[in-house]
């Protein structure tokens, strides 16, 4: 798994810093664990006649449904969620605010880290009384949590209804009417599939201008400390043409800017063989894609990125934005070797100097895991160095803790908390620094910001992105949403830029 969870202090992430969360929420779409991206219309998705509404996809046993869908983790995760909207409301399910007024709930799980799952099993629990008061109120589980811990989630919590793991989502709603035909339950979902399917719903957003679309599902490599390739299998890639087809429809519903995803985005493609589909070739189609005026691509990885992608991302810089999401996870060679990251520390370097050769623009986002086993003091150091000297736009920083299945598990996990804890809060101050050092020399520059929506705490303001995929606040009505605007940039912290839009377009 690389960047996809939220750290102590999220440097990056695709969701602005108190977005729309209630926003969100009211389309029956809810982010457990930050702030979900801003969405477009709230509301008003729960139909009078929902046969009607969704017309020839419409089934008698979903129909109806008033659902409510909590997702926990990564971007990857907020994908599969939305799709599974997607399919449910084809089917003619409608989705609520709250979650006391749901028929159907939804808990889209991670299994990264403990403190994820323990709030799921903490949810769970609590949900026992309602369902003994209303048997008809049913509870999915969806996601990492259910592919890796489905057996035992059926047997503590039998009340549960369906569990589908990562494999299985396309079948969501199937499953969905087996239960109401009166399946026994829980009715598991969760075997390995070894073909992924990707399906042909417009996903269900939270944000109106803006998609994720997962285009591999799984990872071949094996970091001893990740636990995504036991959840998630095997990568398997999406077809170019599938993956076009989709950014068409999604263009068609208004979007201007896709996220393509992937736990090891490089080596998309190769499981259908390189010739036919790779990174660079899946970029040039998505930028013959009209209408579509942004691209974004992450997790790179630092052993797979080749000079071809940067040729690729240079020659394509009018839509592919210069923004790159590489975790170093360490600047000690000895300790990436424990992780089995299959590079080295000058590798990585050297990534980074052909990067900004190709991409003079380009801004290079971090993920750093501190405390590993048998990290020293000097291995830490490494890391710091290694920051100092790359100067990261932001990083996502993690204390290491041990996850059950994974081969670090027989590594000892000798590095105290508070020295963790210590080296954790000296990166993020690090980080904070340079980010803000960093953004600081944008001041009087003129970004090009795709505005997403209004800003939560000052509705007078708007909230967006540049290319580089800074967060930036400027004065504006909401009809500039989904609109690239060109704004000069008067302010900066190390988090955001604050501007005002420049009158009259560019000068
Ligand atoms: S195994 Fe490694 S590369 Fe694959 S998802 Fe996990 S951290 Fe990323």
């Amino acid at each position: 798994m690389e960047a996809f969870w939220n750290s102590v202090r999220p440097l990056f992430h695709p969701d602005p810093p108190g977005g729309a969360g209630a926003a969100a929420a009211e389309r029956g779409i809810e982010s457990a664990d930050k702030a979900p991206d801003l969405c477009g219309p709230s509301g008003a998705v729960f139909a009078a006649d929902p046969m009607a509404l969704a017309g020839s996809k419409a089934h008698p046993l979903i129909a109806g449904t008033k659902v409510h869908l909590v997702t926990f983790g990564c971007q990857m995760n907020k994908y599969d969620s939305e799709m599974v909207a997607g399919l449910l409301g084809e089917h003619g399910a409608g989705f609520v605010p709250n979650e006391d007024d749901a028929e159907l709930l939804v808990f889209n799980t991670c299994s990264v880290r403990g403190r994820a799952e323990d709030r799921v099993y903490g949810r769970l629990s609590y949900l026992k009384r309602r369902k003994s008061r209303d048997p008809g109120f049913l509870i999915a589980v969806m996601g990492c949590m259910a592919q890796k811990e489905g057996e035992q989630i059926a047997q503590r919590f039998p009340y549960v209804d369906l569990i589908v793991g990562t494999r299985q989502l396309h079948q969501f709603s199937s499953l969905l009417e087996r239960v109401r035909e009166g399946a026994p339950t829980p009715l598991l979902a969760i075997d390995e599939s070894p073909k992924v399917e990707f399906g042909e719903t417009v996903a269900r957003r939270e944000s109106r201008h803006m998609a994720y679309l997962t285009v591999t599902r799984g990872c071949n490599k094996r970091c001893t400390y990740c636990v995504v390739p036991y959840t998630r299998g095997p990568e398997a890639s999406r077809p170019i043409e599938d993956v076009v087809a989709e950014a068409r429809r999604l263009v068609n519903d208004g979007v201007v800017e896709i996220m393509l995803l992937g736990q090891t985005i490089d080596t998309y493609g190769y499981d259908l063989g390189r010739e036919r589909a790779n990174l660079t070739k899946l970029l040039r189609a998505m930028h013959a894609v009209e209408g579509l005026k942004r691209i974004r691509f992450i997790t790179s990885h630092p052993e797979e990125c080749q000079e071809d992608l940067w040729r690729a991302m240079s020659d394509l810089g009018d839509k592919v934005m210069p923004f790159v999401h590489m975790p170093a996870q360490s600047g000690s060679d000895r300790v990436l070797r424990r992780m089995a990251r299959g590079y080295t520390r000058q590798r990585y370097t050297e990534v980074v100097e052909m990067a900004r050769r190709f991409c003079p623009e380009v801004e290079i986002a971090c993920d750093w895991i501190v405390g590993f086993c048998g990290e020293s003091d000097a291995d830490f150091e490494a890391s710091v160095a290694m920051m100092e000297e790359i100067r990261f736009q932001s990083s996502y920083i993690f204390k290491y803790s041990p996850r059950e299945g994974t081969p670090a598990l027989n590594l000892e996990d000798d590095v105290p908390e508070e020295v963790k804890r210590a080296r954790n809060q000296r990166l993020l101050d690090l980080q904070e620094r340079i980010s803000l050092e960093k953004n600081r020399a944008h001041v009087g520059r003129v970004e090009d910001v795709l505005a997403e929506g209004p800003s939560k705490t000052d509705p007078s303001r708007l909230t967006g992105r540049s290319r580089q995929h800074k967060l930036v606040h400027f004065p504006g009505g909401a009809e500039l949403a989904g609109k690239i605007v060109p704004v000069r940039v008067t302010g900066a912290t190390g988090l955001s830029l604050q501007g005002e839009t420049v009158m009259g377009g560019r000068e």
